[in-house]
């Protein structure tokens, strides 16, 4: 039995000593070149393989006809499996010494197919921002030339026109007692009157500065426009400036031809240095001509002149009757002519030349054609 038991032991050794040596033999595999480096592990090319086939205790068989199934398939066949030399283990293991066979090699799993890396969508180029529209600079508006405030037309003689305001507010006619040069040329008084007197009166003056009464008629003739323009009512001027000649009729009959529905005359007073107040001539009733319009004329008068002296606080010296005044009795619209104060008087003359105390006066003249016209 010892002589047996010798030469099977021989024989195994042999047979391992074979195993040993195919180890080392690879390319005698034929089909399992194994490239290791020279440290015994795999060359970085071969990780990918030896990761999949890692702990496999199967062996790529020599003696097997099929060839392992990685081997010839991987473009690097050396990485994807290591041979496992089972006899190393079988060497320690005497109940093995018998059995030097090669296993037959497991079914290999198979080797997943590599997933391919998940080609990452591609990351799509940022839109860029859409560049707002570059916002032009606000032109700066052109700044109009500046128009030149329109210089009033010298109103022609004996012609006017309505200044431009609501369409059916009342027109007032504003005439602005006398004017730059007198017109001693004579006209009658009143119409059917052999009586005569001077076209244009050269009206009097302010006894400290010497002012024109037609200058300070005027002026505050203008602010009454403007007042009245701005409560709505359409205004008639008889003048907008001293170079004109228009006769007291003249005045009269551009309200009569406008169809006037009022016709204020404005003056000024003169007295002695201690004369004060306002007041009001109205036409008579006596007269073929305009005497249907007393009434119309005599209330708006009053209700002016009231107006006046409650703004101003100037004395009321009333509503007189009037005969000898061409300019009304020719006037066939309700009216009256107004002595807004005495240029005679020094401190009046003051007031009269001051623009707040003008425009209390236009306040006064204004607020009266308001109470007259129910406005
Ligand atoms: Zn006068």
């Amino acid at each position: 039995m010892k002589k047996y038991t010798a030469i099977i032991l021989i024989i195994a050794l042999v047979l391992g000593l074979a195993g040993c040596s195919g180890q080392n033999a690879a390319t005698d595999e034929g089909t399992l070149p194994i490239v290791q480096s020279p440290s015994g592990e795999e060359t970085p090319e071969s990780t990918a393989g030896a990761e999949t086939t890692a702990g496999k205790t199967t062996a790529a068989p020599v003696t097997t006809e099929e060839p392992s199934t990685e081997a010839p398939t991987t473009e690097e066949p050396a990485a994807t499996e290591p041979a496992t030399e089972e006899t190393t283990t079988e060497e320690s293991d005497p109940s093995q010494w018998t059995i030097p066979i090669w296993t037959e090699p497991a079914t290999p799993e198979p080797t997943p197919e590599p997933t391919p890396e998940p080609t990452p969508e591609p990351t799509p180029e940022p839109t860029p921002e859409p560049t707002p529209e570059p916002t032009p600079e606000p032109t700066p508006e052109p700044t109009p030339e500046p128009t030149p405030e329109p210089t009033p037309e010298p109103t022609p003689e004996g012609t006017t026109t309505p200044e431009p305001s609501a369409g059916d507010a009342p027109l007032v006619c504003i005439d602005p007692g006398h004017q730059a040069v007198a017109n001693e040329e004579q006209e009658p008084v009143a119409p059917g009157s052999s009586e005569t007197k001077a076209k244009v009166a050269d009206g009097t003056h302010g006894i400290t500065t010497g002012i024109r009464e037609s200058v300070v008629n005027l002026e505050i003739a203008l602010m009454l426009r403007d007042e009245l323009i701005a409560r709505g009512y359409r205004v008639l001027m008889t003048r907008t400036s001293e170079d004109v000649n228009i006769s007291n009729i003249e005045r009269a009959q551009m309200a009569n031809e406008a169809g006037a529905d009022a016709f204020l005359r404005l003056h000024c007073d003169y007295g002695d240095y201690s004369s004060s107040g306002i007041s009001i001539f109205c036409q008579h009733p006596y007269s073929d001509y305009n005497g249907f319009q007393y009434e119309n004329s005599r209330r708006l008068s009053e209700l002016v002149l009231a107006n006046m002296c409650r703004v101003t606080g100037a004395p009321n010296l009333g509503v007189t009757e009037a005969y000898h005044y061409s300019g009304i009795n020719w006037s066939k619209v309700p009216g009256g002519l107004i002595e807004m104060g005495f240029m005679s008087n020094p401190t009046e003359e003051q007031r009269l030349l001051d623009p707040a105390y003008r425009q209390l006066l236009v306040q006064g003249m204004a607020d009266g054609l308001d109470a007259y016209f129910g406005r």
